[in-house]
């Protein structure tokens, strides 16, 4: 996605060999225009795939796979990094380790939330090493459900994480590719979409 290639160059900051920082527009203040056209772009890109939910893991996923949802007409759910005392109700988990956080902590959903009939497209801002993506497959093989693809906004394709859902069989698809990160510069390959 050209636009989304651009705005990287423009607003994001390489914090290192390996991190970027992009929370000017994705991560932490969210440009809302633009979250609007990656929700079309993944909805025409999945429209003919039966997608009956979007998944997501909180924070920064919930933005960009909203707005995916809407453009779907489905609805969007998040996992949670924390149980809450009105999460009374069966709970599915996974363990998730950070790559920005450098800590491993529980992912979950509610059970009622997902079904074997279900078919998911996960929506992520990030794939690193793919530890997020991995805990929400987890959950939704307990789940039952299928997965149609994992859709990402800002892959950095130097490290494993698509290597590791392909492996796991599963199809990803990403709005940005970054090749690499060094010297301060962002490189780029050719985005899936
Ligand atoms: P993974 O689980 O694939 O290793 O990492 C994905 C998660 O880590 C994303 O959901 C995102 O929140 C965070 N993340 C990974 N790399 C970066 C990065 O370079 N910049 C930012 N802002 N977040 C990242």
């Amino acid at each position: 996605m050209k636009k989304l290639e651009e705005r990287i160059v423009q607003d994001g900051r390489v914090l290192s060999d390996t991190v970027l920082k992009v929370d000017s527009f994705l991560t932490h203040q969210v440009d809302v225009a633009l979250m609007k056209e990656i929700g079309h772009v993944f909805a025409e890109h999945f429209k003919y795939s039966g997608i009956t939910k979007v998944v997501t893991i909180e924070a920064s996923g919930i933005a960009p796979a909203v707005y995916v949802a809407e453009a779907l007409g489905v609805p969007m759910v998040f996992a949670k990094k924390s149980k809450n005392i009105t999460m009374t109700e069966e709970i599915l988990t996974a363990e998730v380790y950070s790559f920005t956080k450098q800590v491993t902590s529980q992912i979950s959903i509610v059970e009622a939330f997902l079904s074997k009939d279900d078919r998911l497209l996960i929506v992520d801002d990030f794939l690193a090493n793919g530890q997020a993506a991995k805990g929400l497959l987890e959950i939704i093989g307990q789940a039952g459900a299928s997965v149609e693809a994992i859709a990402i906004v800002i892959e950095k394709s130097f490290q494993g994480g698509r290597q590791l859902l392909e492996e796991a069989g599963q199809t990803v698809v990403s709005l940005a590719r970054i090749a690499s990160l060094e010297n301060g510069t962002v490189v780029f390959a050719p985005a899936d979409v």
